[in-house]
């Protein structure tokens, strides 16, 4: 009997999931319908006005290639999610890798005001993880810190070793927007987004990358001061 339950609360799950991809589907896919409509329209009476024709349809094709993109982008992380790789674990350098990804958003960091400040401990030990699924939990962070900051900050990223034999953590700290209780409670769901064009799976997805290497990620967060993600990773 408590396996009929737990599976009656798999299908529960599996209905709610499917029903939110329908739902982060439909919409950019009608106003990729619309634009393709509006397009062969323009194209249609092309004979009679060429160049605004020719500017009208580069803006609708820009509309769908967007919708295109995003709509990539959301299947893409949202299968990485459904069917999470598991991760190919080595003794990592994990200020290497925090170099590598910091050195990778360096130019958008530089963009948009933040300034970076990096707080490693010198005798950080290396860590047991996959390089790829670890670099992309922190492109994750690194560009939330970002969108948080709309008119510039600063991002602390810090590592320390807990005690004894105790695992790795790490940081990473924005003087930015901060979110509010409703945030906190759901920002690990898959889908919630309070950004316009956001996917909401960033960090769900980081969430159960750490969660597969036996780590944990965890927040806290100021409204109007700032947010800290907490990562803990086990020692190789
Ligand atoms: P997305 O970035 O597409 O919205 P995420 O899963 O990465 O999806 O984040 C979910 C939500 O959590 C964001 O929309 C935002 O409301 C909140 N959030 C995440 N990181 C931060 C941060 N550093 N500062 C403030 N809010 C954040
Ligand atoms: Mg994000």
């Amino acid at each position: 009997q408590a396996e009929a339950l737990m599976r009656a609360e798999q299908l529960a799950a599996v209905g709610r999931i499917s029903a939110q991809i329908v739902h982060e589907v439909r919409n950019p896919l009608s106003s990729i319908g619309l634009n393709v409509e509006l397009l062969q329209d323009a194209v249609d009476g092309a004979r009679f006005d060429s160049q605004d024709t020719a500017t009208e349809a580069k803006e609708l094709l820009s509309a769908v290639t967007h919708e295109v993109d995003r709509l990539t982008d959301v299947t893409e992380q949202y299968l990485r999610m459904a069917r999470p790789a598991r991760p190919d674990l080595e003794p990592e350098d994990i200020i290497a890798v925090l170099d590598g990804v910091l050195d990778f958003t360096r130019e958008e960091l530089v963009r948009a005001n933040v300034e970076v400040v990096r707080a490693f401990a010198p005798d950080t030990p290396r860590v047991l993880a996959d390089q790829g699924q670890l670099r992309q939990v922190f492109l994750n962070l690194l560009r939330n810190s970002r969108e948080a900051m709309p008119t510039g900050g600063t991002l602390t990223v810090a590592t320390t070793l807990l005690d004894g034999d105790g695992d790795v953590e790490v940081t990473v700290r924005d003087t930015g927007n901060g979110m509010t209780e409703e945030a906190r409670r759901h920002l690990f769901e898959p889908f919630f987004t309070t950004k316009e064009g956001g996917t909401g799976l960033g960090l769900a997805v980081s969430q159960q990358i750490l969660q597969a290497h036996g780590g944990s990620l965890s927040c806290q967060s100021i409204p109007g001061q700032g947010t800290t993600f907490v990562l803990r990773l086990p020692r190789a």
